[in-house]
This record gives structure tokens, sequence and C-alpha cells, in this order.
């Protein structure tokens, strides 16, 4: 619970500058949609989960991506695995943005 109220308290900060809120206009802060999806630094040596031959050193950024669903755990991948599946991402964004115009 805790954890929810700081995500909202966040959401809320980064549009108070801009005159009224948007829980002041009856809004709800805007849902963040990349719900399963992380930036973190690699806590130990370790290897990209779509190439073993990708090696994610120590203290280097590591592309965190969430289970769906019920079952815990994550796949970590190395920046270049990263950079790809983000620009898939920004693809498929693209497409379902198209969708609705
Ligand atoms: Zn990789």
């Amino acid at each position: 619970m805790i954890g929810r109220l700081t995500t909202a308290s966040r959401g809320f900060r980064s549009h108070g500058s801009i005159g009224l809120t948007a829980e002041a206009r009856g809004m709800s802060v805007v849902r963040s949609v990349l719900l399963r999806l992380e930036v973190r630094q690699a806590g130990r040596a370790s290897k990209c989960a779509r190439n073993k031959n990708h090696a994610i050193a120590k203290g280097q950024p590591r592309f965190v991506v969430k289970n769906h669903g019920p079952a815990q755990g994550e796949k970590g991948y190395c920046k270049r695995c990263a950079k790809l599946m983000i620009s898939r991402a920004h693809d498929a964004l693209d497409g379902l943005e198209a969708d609705l115009s």
C-alpha cells in the first residue's frame, strides 16, 4: 500500500506545477502502462536472457522484464538487446496510437 501511495504522489508532483493538478480537475493521475519494465544496475555479473553470450557486468544497467501473471520472477537483458526490445516496443506503441486516429 505504501508503494502505491508513493507512485501516486510521484505522479501528483510531476503534474503539480501546471496550475490545477489532475486530481483537482477530477481526473485521475495518468496511469503508466509500462508496469513490467525497469532498468536496474546489475548487482552481480550475469548473462543476458536472450543470448547467453552477452555478459552483463556488475554495476552495468540491466533491462528487467517482470513475468506476466501470478508467477513471480523476472528476466534480465543486456543493453544491446534492451535497445532492440525498446525499439520494437516503440513500433508497437506507434501502431496502437495509429489505430486510435
Ligand atoms: Zn543481450
